[in-house]
């Protein structure tokens, strides 16, 4: 056991979090990460419609009896997406975590307060977590420039931006970008985090649902093999390295971009059909620099366990021995 105050706040035995994964954070990965002593975030946009959601949100509760959560990522998007549906299902199903991210949740804080729910809001800078915590979110998840997906626009790492999250705020934080490890839970910890979020390493489990050549793809690329697109849109993702990932550079590279230009590729439907059929080449899929620390496809449960086991390790072995 590795006490923090986040596996208090959530009532889990291991304080890794695996945060919301477009397509991927569904009930069978979710409540893999429950049963293994963490917490998962099943992504609410992943699901057509809120009823999709609900009906996930059941599974989900019949493969587990540990608590998870759903992330809602409020984010420029191809589609209109109903956010107080997705909510409503939350709140009526009894979810007790919500994982916000991509704008500040502060019009659905009310809402969600007054439901019991506990809000965890996932950003990339300073500024924003002190927001956050003005707000009355309950846990602030703050992304470093090594993350997948959208780590937005100021490209500060995960070793500078944790230590100064936690000078300027006292909620409990979790530490996200660039952790795959048992080392890399250590040093969230040291950089005065209380626990560690994991995305890009748990696509690469038995449990997540996607083909196998994705996984595959997690341990056969490395830590330089991640490019950054849309940063002409202010809307930064950082996406493995591919053709049609070169294909939005270009475009992007011509001046000024419109996301029409650029919709056939980065597509989350295009991705959605990647993700399915494993043809690596199709569209654009969220990996992070973490990629270089994965070299296997464990069980959640196999993955958690040796975290804490090497967590533990280290924790005895160098700083026991630095102390003594
Ligand atoms: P989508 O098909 O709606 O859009 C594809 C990409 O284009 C997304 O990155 C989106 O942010 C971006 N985009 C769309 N319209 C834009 C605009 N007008 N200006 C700038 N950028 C624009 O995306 P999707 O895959 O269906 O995902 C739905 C939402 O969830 C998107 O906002 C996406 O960014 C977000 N998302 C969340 C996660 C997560 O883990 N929570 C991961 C990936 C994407």
């Amino acid at each position: 056991m590795l006490k923090t105050r986040i596996t208090e706040l959530f009532g889990i035995e291991r304080p890794t979090v695996q945060g919301g994964l477009m397509w991927i954070a569904r009930a069978e990965l979710a409540s893999a990460v429950a049963n293994a002593g963490g917490i998962g975030f099943m992504t609410a946009l992943t699901f057509p419609d809120a009823e999709a959601l609900r009906a996930e949100i059941r599974k989900c509760r019949e493969m587990t009896d540990k608590p998870f959560g759903v992330n809602l990522t409020f984010l420029p998007s191809l589609r209109t997406i109903d956010y107080p549906a997705y909510i409503d299902v939350c709140i009526e199903e009894g979810i007790k975590f919500i994982e916000t991210a991509g704008r500040n949740p502060e019009p659905y804080m009310e809402q969600l307060k007054s439901a019991g729910i506990k809000v965890i809001h996932k950003c990339t800078s300073v500024r924003h977590a002190i927001k956050a915590e003005k707000i009355g979110c309950d846990v602030v998840s703050i992304d470093g420039f090594e993350a997948a997906g959208h780590p937005g626009e100021d490209d500060v790492t995960s070793l500078i931006l944790i230590p100064l999250t936690r000078d300027n705020i006292n909620l409990p934080i979790i530490a996200s970008g660039g952790f795959a490890d048992g080392r890399g839970l250590v040093g969230a910890l040291g950089l005065g985090a209380d626990g560690m979020n994991m995305g890009t390493r748990f696509v690469a489990t038995k449990e997540a649902p996607v083909h196998d050549n994705v996984k595959k793809a997690m341990i056969d690329h490395g830590e330089r093999d991640t490019r950054l697109i849309m940063r002409t849109l202010r809307n930064t993702e950082r996406a493995l390295h591919n053709q049609p990932v070169d294909k939005v550079l270009e475009i992007e590279s011509k001046g000024e971009t419109k996301i029409e230009d650029i919709a056939p590729y980065v597509s989350g439907l295009v991705g959605k059909e990647m993700l399915e059929k494993g043809d690596m080449e199709k569209g654009v899929l969220s990996a992070g620099q973490s990629m270089g620390l994965i070299r296997d496809i464990p069980t959640c449960r196999e993955l958690l366990d040796r975290i804490i086991v090497e967590a533990k390790e280290i924790i005895k072995e160098k700083f026991g021995q630095a102390t003594t």
